[in-house]
């Protein structure tokens, strides 16, 4: 069976989930839909994916501009099993409607409430709960890299109590509007709101965050101070459990990567579709265990992380892959992910 994928919202996640969709051997891209002209339409032009106008966009902008237009997105969503709605936070909600009208199964994003949806999705968390479901809300990039390393902690050695401290990037690097560009901000929302976002996957999961927000478009960096249910024989232990599940890159001190800038610099030279690390990154200097306490750092590549998670998220939904395993081992090896 292959699959009919739309996909609306062409931003920073959306022509990512394109890309993805298109290297998947048993899904097909039927199109993508945009609201306005920009040097991303004409790139989605040359890749030969199919335009639609979407949230009120006007197809003669689009014409004039010179793309060439399949239709309105309307005409899209007859064509397809599945969208995927990347469109801006709480938009999703608003397209829900049309989505239901159509009959059609939705894949949302973080930026919409847990409530559009019926399950939040993490691909190592719960791909069996969501096993055809219906409507399925991936999570956002913070709480994506929680999720995967919480699939780590928890099995292995129960999670008594979880702290995690955001440290957040200020903008996506095209987001010319936003900032700060000098300054650090905390988040006057205590907790903030990644610990009750995690538990839209682990109920049951005592974790409390809080975030600032620091002028870098590079990546957001969690510091985890975790106690364990169950005391590790040590930190190599911890380190194994990471380094052998799938969507983790752990560099060691001979790596030379200090921070987030060389992680980003290792992203581009190791070469792929997009200069990308959808991996959570951790640092072997960078985790540390003291009897049941498992202090460690880790990257997220804010743009990229959640994107096979997009795919994974499609595959449960139409039982294309019976679990996670077999699901993430064709979207890791289509999207040139760590291997195993
Ligand atoms: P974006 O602003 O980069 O892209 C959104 C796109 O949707 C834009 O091209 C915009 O023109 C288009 N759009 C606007 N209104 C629309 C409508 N009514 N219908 C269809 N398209 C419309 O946003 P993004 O960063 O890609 O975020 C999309 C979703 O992904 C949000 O829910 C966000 O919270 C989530 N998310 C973002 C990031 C990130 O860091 N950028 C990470 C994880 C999850």
């Amino acid at each position: 069976m292959v699959v009919r994928v739309a996909v609306n919202g062409f931003g920073t996640i959306g022509k990512r989930v394109a890309d993805a969709v298109r290297r998947q051997p048993d899904l097909e891209l039927v199109g993508v839909a945009k609201t306005r002209p920009s040097f991303e339409a004409e790139i989605a032009a040359r890749r030969g994916y199919p335009l639609y106008v979407a949230g009120g966009g006007k197809v003669e902008e689009f014409r004039a501009a010179g793309l060439s237009v399949a239709g309105e997105f309307p005409e899209l969503l007859k064509q397809v099993d599945v969208v995927v709605d990347c469109a801006p936070d709480k938009v999703g909600r608003e397209n829900a409607k049309l989505y239901q009208e159509h009959h059609l199964r939705a894949i949302f994003q973080g930026g919409e409430k847990a409530d559009v949806a019926e399950h939040s999705f993490n691909a190592l968390a719960n791909y069996g709960e969501c096993l055809g479901a219906e409507r399925l809300r991936v999570v956002s990039c913070n709480t994506t890299g929680l999720a995967r390393a919480g699939s780590v902690l928890l099995p292995r050695w129960g999670v008594e109590r979880w702290d995690a401290t955001i440290v957040r990037r200020a903008a996506d690097p095209a987001e010319v509007n936003k900032g700060p560009i000098n300054g650090i901000l905390p988040t006057f929302k205590l907790p903030s709101h990644h610990g009750p976002d995690v538990q839209t996957i682990y109920p049951n999961l005592a974790i409390h965050t809080a975030a600032v927000v620091v002028p870098t478009t590079l990546m957001h960096v969690h510091v985890n101070q975790v106690r364990l249910k169950q005391t590790p024989a040590d930190a190599e232990e911890v380190v194994k459990a990471f380094a052998s599940t799938r969507r983790f890159r752990i560099f060691q001190r001979w790596e030379r990567v200090d921070g987030t800038p060389q992680v980003m610099e290792y992203a581009r030279d190791r070469g792929g579709a997009r200069p990308d690390i959808m991996e959570n990154v951790l640092w072997r200097d960078g985790l540390h265990v003291e009897g049941p306490q498992v202090t460690f750092f880790q990257a997220i590549h804010q743009e990229s992380i959640v994107i096979p998670e997009n795919i994974d998220a499609i595959r449960a939904m139409f039982r294309l892959a019976p679990d996670a395993a077999s699901s993430m081992a064709i979207t890791d090896r289509t999207l040139g992910l760590s291997p195993d």
